[in-house]
């Protein structure tokens, strides 16, 4: 997909704000996504239907949608099933609006399969984990 398709279509993430650095490199030099398209969509009909301006990668944070399986190691001991590595996850932070109040809204949109609330972001994925098409919730 040529940038202008992108733009098009998710005219409010642009690559460079949901790919990490290794991932927004293979897609300027080989054209590959990394990201999960439906997720994508998904986020931005998010964004569409709250109408608040809404943070992925930011202020040297790049990590925030998708990263390869090596760039989650440098972040997290966790498991590199992390939907993050996936292209079905993003962290996001939103402006003008309480981290409390997304976390509901995002609640709410029922599309979102994960939902983590943080101090400064929420988490949300399209990861149906347990196959049950059920919404999993936590907090930090
Ligand atoms: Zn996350």
């Amino acid at each position: 997909m040529k940038f202008e398709e992108w733009n098009n279509r998710f005219p409010n993430f642009s690559p460079p704000e949901v790919l990490s650095p290794i991932a927004l490199k293979r897609y300027e030099t080989h054209g590959i996504i990394g990201i999960d398209l439906n997720a994508l969509k998904i986020l931005q009909e998010f964004r569409n239907k709250i109408q608040v301006p809404l943070k992925v990668n930011h202020s040297g944070l790049n990590l925030r949608g998708y990263r390869t399986p090596k760039e989650h190691l440098s972040i997290s001991q966790g498991a590199s099933m992390s939907p993050h590595c996936r292209g079905l996850a993003f962290d996001i932070t939103p402006e003008k609006m309480k981290i409390h109040t997304l976390a509901s809204r995002a609640f709410d949109f029922n599309f979102f399969k994960g939902i983590g609330v943080y101090d400064t972001f929420i988490h949300v994925d399209v990861w149906d984990r347990f196959g049950t098409g059920r919404i999993v919730k936590w907090r930090s």
